[in-house]
């Protein structure tokens, strides 16, 4: 009897940290029955062999940031069955879409000695933005757990089975007092998707939104009581611009403010 094919992986990286495809190898104890079960076809943070598409699923890092990112995108569309944004820059446009809000040409002469060898899009946007997606797993960086699910699901055509529910539930299910009504802290746990395990608010921390906006968030509301806490419009729109800031509901929430 013929041997049965493994799926191919692929792994792409666009404008990024690598955070996130650090957080793949970080699955130490998983890592091997992964690679028992697919086949790693093109992963160049792990390993320099190359293998050409098509790929049964695509897990893509990164935003669009270059006319050459714009291209490859679609590359990386063409040859895969099944793709999956992982991270806020792939799914939101990361840390680097504050520049959608400025002028990019002041950042470039800030930062680099030789502005003039730069080449680079005035915005950073997400993959979805260019290409479809199959699925987006947030976090900055993703929940390795998280991730495992969605390869798993992927694999075994169903959908993925994450929470779009709010960080305030993973502080009432781990027992963690809550941060805002005990201390007075400013945290964006309310409006913000679970995947962190609120790890913040168990530190006597507010939360940074680093798993971007949850399934309808009252932004609204939120910055009611971040004003409540003594906050400024100005507080507020960084509030809101971090890892995820040109997610629509964030982003909208910040223009409020950054108008007023
Ligand atoms: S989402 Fe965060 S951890 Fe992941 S690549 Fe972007 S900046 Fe790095
Ligand atoms: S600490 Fe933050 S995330 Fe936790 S319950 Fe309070 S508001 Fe929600």
């Amino acid at each position: 009897m013929a041997k049965k094919r493994k799926p191919r992986l692929a792994v792409w990286k666009f404008s990024s940290c690598d955070g996130c495809q650090l957080s793949i190898l970080d699955c130490e104890d998983e890592l091997l029955s992964i690679a028992g079960e697919v086949e790693v076809s093109y992963f160049l943070e792990a390993s320099s062999v190359v293998g050409k598409g098509p790929y049964d699923l695509s897990l893509v890092e990164g935003s669009i940031t270059t006319a050459h990112d714009v291209e490859r995108i679609q590359t990386a569309r063409q040859e895969s069955k099944l793709l999956v944004t992982i991270g806020a820059c792939a799914t939101a446009g990361g840390i680097q879409a504050l520049r959608n809000f400025k002028d990019v040409k002041e950042f470039i002469s800030a930062v680099y000695a030789k502005p003039e060898y730069i080449e680079t899009l005035t915005t950073s946007t997400p993959i979805s933005e260019h290409v479809q997606v199959d699925f987006e797993l947030r976090g900055c960086p993703i929940n390795k757990n998280q991730l495992l699910e969605v390869i798993n699901a992927t694999l075994n055509e169903r959908r993925p089975n994450i929470p779009t529910s709010s960080v305030c539930i993973e502080c009432k299910l781990r027992g963690t007092t809550c941060v805002m009504v005990a201390h007075g802290t400013p945290c964006l746990g309310p409006v913000t998707q679970a995947g962190c395990g609120a790890i913040c608010p168990s530190y006597s921390r507010g939360c940074y939104a680093c798993f971007g906006p949850k399934e309808t968030p009252n932004t609204g509301s939120m910055s009611s009581w971040l004003a409540q806490l003594g906050m400024k419009d100005e507080g507020v729109v960084r509030a809101f611009r971090t890892f995820n800031a040109y997610a629509e509901p964030f982003r909208k929430e910040s223009e409020a403010h950054a108008s007023k």
